[in-house]
This record gives C-alpha cells, structure tokens and sequence, in this order.
C-alpha cells in the first residue's frame, strides 16, 4: 500500500511563499487540510504578524482570532452546531451578526470571536476552514486560488442553507446599505459561485474527506476572485 500524502504543503523555498501540490488521484479537502495544519506549527514557515517572524502561531501575540472575518462553511456549520448542541437556527441566533445575514452574508459575530477565550479557540476541531487556512505568509498563486475557491464555495453551501431555512433572505429583498467594500465583494463572489460543482460537494459532504479537490481546479474557478 502506497502511504505517501496525496497533497503537500511547504514553503517553495526557506521565507518563500507557501505552495500546494497535488500528488495523487482521489485527493480530498481532508487531504489538503492535514497538509497544511503543520504549516501553522511550524516556526520554519514566515508569519508575518508573528514576533520573531519564523515562530508558530501558538502564543502569537497578535492573535488573528481577536478580529477574524469568518463566514463559516457548512461542513463546520453543521459540526458547530452537533459540538455546541444547538441547531441551526439558534446557532445562527447565538453566533452570527443580524445585520451582515440580513444583507446575505452569513459573518460570525467578531472583535473577538466568540469562540476565543484566554487567546485560545475552544472549538478548534471544528473550527471553519477560513480558521484553518488563514495564515499570516506569502502564498504562490496556485495555492492562493485554489484555497479561496474551496473557502467561497463552502461558505456559499452556508448560504444555501441558511436561505433555505429562511434565515437569510432572497438576493433582491438583502440589505444594501452599511455594508464596508469588502462586504459587497464578498456578496458579489458568493452570488458568482452559486452554480459550482464545489458548493454541490460540500452540500453532500459530512465532513471534508467527503470533497474531492479535483471539483475546485477548473479554470473558471480558480480564476474567479
Ligand atoms: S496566522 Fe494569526 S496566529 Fe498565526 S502568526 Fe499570523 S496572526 Fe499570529
Ligand atoms: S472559531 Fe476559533 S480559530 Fe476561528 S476565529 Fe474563532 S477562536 Fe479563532
């Protein structure tokens, strides 16, 4: 049985930006996920908010979870809720801010997060995927695209679903007005990406080894932000 990873993550070179290769068939978000978890650990990799810049996040002091932007994808949506025992709607209630699912984004409640107490996460393994991808370092383009595309078309999935239960409006009844420029762009890629194969996945997916990567690599995709 062949053990080697089917994705990798690594700087392309030492204080280089970050790349993610594919190395085999079938490979999953799961897969891409277990590659890049060490990056965060790792103090050889450049964090540019990181005090020296080669350290692990762990006991940064700037603490990127103090004003994180997350919109939850549906795959940590669904694990929050089952982790916290709460369902959807009171999950949305609880941890989700009014106005930004008023106006269809579906933005966890910030500065700080809710989830962040003595500067630590307390739902780390279901944390979002916007969590577990950010990282203060230079990525190469490729890598770049494609973790957006995944995190748009998971947060996308929220959406659906939040609509569905009636929770976040249909697109002409959303609120316009107070929203900052990178809200409505977001809105914008999100309205873009509705139709992906990718959204479609993590409809389906109970958790990320359930989503192919090969549904993200399509030109259009990568190419949308
Ligand atoms: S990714 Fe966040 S926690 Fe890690 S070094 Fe950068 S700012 Fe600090
Ligand atoms: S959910 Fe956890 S990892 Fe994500 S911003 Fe909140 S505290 Fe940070």
């Amino acid at each position: 049985m062949n053990d080697a990873p089917r994705v990798t993550a690594r700087p392309i070179a030492a204080g280089g930006p970050v790349a993610v290769r594919i190395e085999g068939p079938g490979a999953t978000l799961g897969d891409l996920l277990r590659a890049w978890q060490p990056l965060c650990d790792d103090p050889g990799v450049y964090k540019q908010f990181a005090e020296p810049h080669f350290a692990p996040c762990r006991g940064c002091a700037v603490n990127c979870c103090r004003h994180a932007y997350v919109v939850p994808d549906i795959v940590s949506l669904r694990q929050l809720a089952a982790h916290l025992q709460l369902d959807l709607p009171r999950l949305a209630r609880d941890y989700l801010l009014e106005d930004s699912l008023r106006a269809g984004i579906p933005r966890m409640r910030t500065s700080p997060c809710s989830f962040l107490v003595d500067g630590l996460c307390t739902v780390y393994p279901v944390r979002t995927l916007i969590c577990r991808f950010y990282l203060c370092t230079p990525l190469e383009g490729f890598t770049e695209q494609l973790v957006y595309a995944i995190t748009l078309a998971g947060m996308a999935a929220t959406r659906r679903v939040l609509r569905g239960m009636g929770l976040i409006p249909p697109a002409a009844a959303q609120a316009g007005h107070g929203l900052s420029g990178f809200d409505l762009h977001l809105r914008r890629l999100l309205d873009a990406c509705e139709g992906w194969a990718g959204v479609q996945s993590f409809l389906e997916a109970a958790d990320y080894d359930d989503i192919p990567l090969a549904v993200f690599l399509r030109r259009e995709v990568l190419e949308l932000q």
